[in-house]
């Protein structure tokens, strides 16, 4: 078994099972989370035959780095191939006193907001707790960040859940993931450096606050049912009073604590001077800063971005009715494409090989694999549908 990812009650409980004490189980967890250990060998205040014990049946596996790619700019993304070799992206985004690490909670999504690269993209499935956990040990190696600072002048100090997917849709192995980062005898993380984005998950977002209590950021994009629902499908199922109400309900929102309001800019879609009165009228009230996004173009998207100008002419009318509502700067464009683009390309080679050694195979292996497959992709779907309440399979 992967020991990243297990809970420290589930870590507590296993080392029970081998007849520890309970420190031990504090011991390995400083290893591991503290120290970023990656074999047993290396701790040195376990006994040689626990650490023996240990590494006969568990690992401490990572995700492997398929690719990383550092861009003029600093800014540094992973490719991240998971034990079941499906892929992922996890970025850093670095700035002068801290850094954002940037990881997915799906292997893909089930969304298909029109303007995202993910929604087109085949393999859908949740993320483990250890797979979520396992983004940010990548990172913390690539950078030598251990043991974990702590003092406040880490450069890996904060984390976006804001890769591929939909983290309200895999709650349950987000939130766990979430507790070991911020356990404090380990990652240390504070929930107030950590910022959850979802697409408006109208029945999860309490939860979120409750279990996770960290901050919330949403993919508000429109300003209008019309034009939402055309480009998140997801605003059919929640239209725009239900989530606003959502949100205006947050647990722990103040004006400390606002929530963010993503707003990609689409030319043409969503970028009138009225559309920016529209907005100004929908969040009233509501502790919010605004982040706009300029659009990151990939082939074949259906949309294009707006102009600087028609940016900054829209961030200030939201400007002049008193919200924050700074501009997104592209970061490390020069590696990044659109977001899921490096995994779509390795996907495609790696399609190629998947082709090849299927038809390699026996008839009967061949539909044992696409069975597993479609299995995998059913399942991810089955928990989305589960969450919005339709039949599963429908
Ligand atoms: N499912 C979650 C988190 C993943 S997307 C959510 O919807 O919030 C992270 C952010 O990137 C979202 O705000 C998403 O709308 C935005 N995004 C997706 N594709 C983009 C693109 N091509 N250009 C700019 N922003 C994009």
């Amino acid at each position: 078994m992967n020991l990243i990812g297990l809970t420290r009650a589930d870590l507590t409980t296993l080392l029970a099972e081998m007849g520890e004490k309970p420190y031990r189980a504090k011991q390995l967890w400083h290893w591991i989370y503290f120290r970023g250990a990656r074999t047993f060998e290396e701790m040195s205040t376990l006994s040689r035959d626990l650490r023996r014990r240990l590494a006969e049946i568990h690992t401490l596996e990572r995700p492997r780095v398929a690719r990383e790619q550092t861009s003029t700019d600093g800014t540094r993304k992973w490719l991240l191939a998971f034990s079941d070799n499906r892929e992922a992206e996890a970025v850093h985004i670095p700035e002068d006193d801290r850094g954002a690490v940037c990881v997915s909670s799906q292997v893909g999504c089930t969304l298909t907001c029109r303007f995202c690269h993910t929604g087109t993209q085949m393999l859908v499935r949740n993320l483990e707790p250890g797979e979520i956990v396992g983004q940010f040990l990548v990172a913390r190696d690539s950078y030598g960040e251990w043991p974990t600072p702590t003092d406040e002048t880490r450069r890996l100090s904060n984390v976006v859940l804001m890769g591929m997917g939909e983290p309200l849709f895999n709650v349950d192995n987000v939130a766990r993931a979430v507790s070991i980062l911020t356990d404090g005898e380990g990652l240390a993380l504070s929930r107030r450096r950590i910022t959850l984005s979802t697409a408006g998950v109208v029945p999860m977002i309490e939860r979120c606050g409750h279990e996770m209590g960290v901050n919330l950021a949403v993919s508000l994009h429109a300003a209008t049912d019309a034009v939402r629902s055309e480009i998140m499908p997801i605003n059919r199922k929640y239209p725009l009073d239900q989530l606003m109400a959502a949100l205006r309900a947050y647990p722990g929102v103040s004006n400390a604590r606002r929530i963010t309001l993503e707003y990609v800019m689409l030319k043409g879609i969503n970028d009138s001077p009225a559309d920016a009165r529209a907005l100004v009228h929908l969040v009233r009230g509501l502790p919010c800063k605004f982040n706009l996004i300029p659009f990151n173009p990939w082939p074949g998207a259906p949309y294009d971005g707006s102009s600087m100008r028609t940016i900054e002419r829209f961030a200030d009318i939201l400007a002049d009715a008193g919200l924050t509502a700074p501009v997104r700067m592209p970061r490390g464009r020069d590696i990044l494409a659109a977001c899921g683009q490096l995994r779509s390309d390795s996907q495609r080679e790696r399609l190629q090989g998947y082709r090849a050694r299927l038809a390699a195979m026996s008839p009967e292996a061949r539909a044992a694999e696409e069975a597993a497959h479609a299995r995998a992709r059913t399942r991810a779907s089955d928990e989305a549908r589960a969450v919005l309440g339709a039949a599963p399979g429908a």
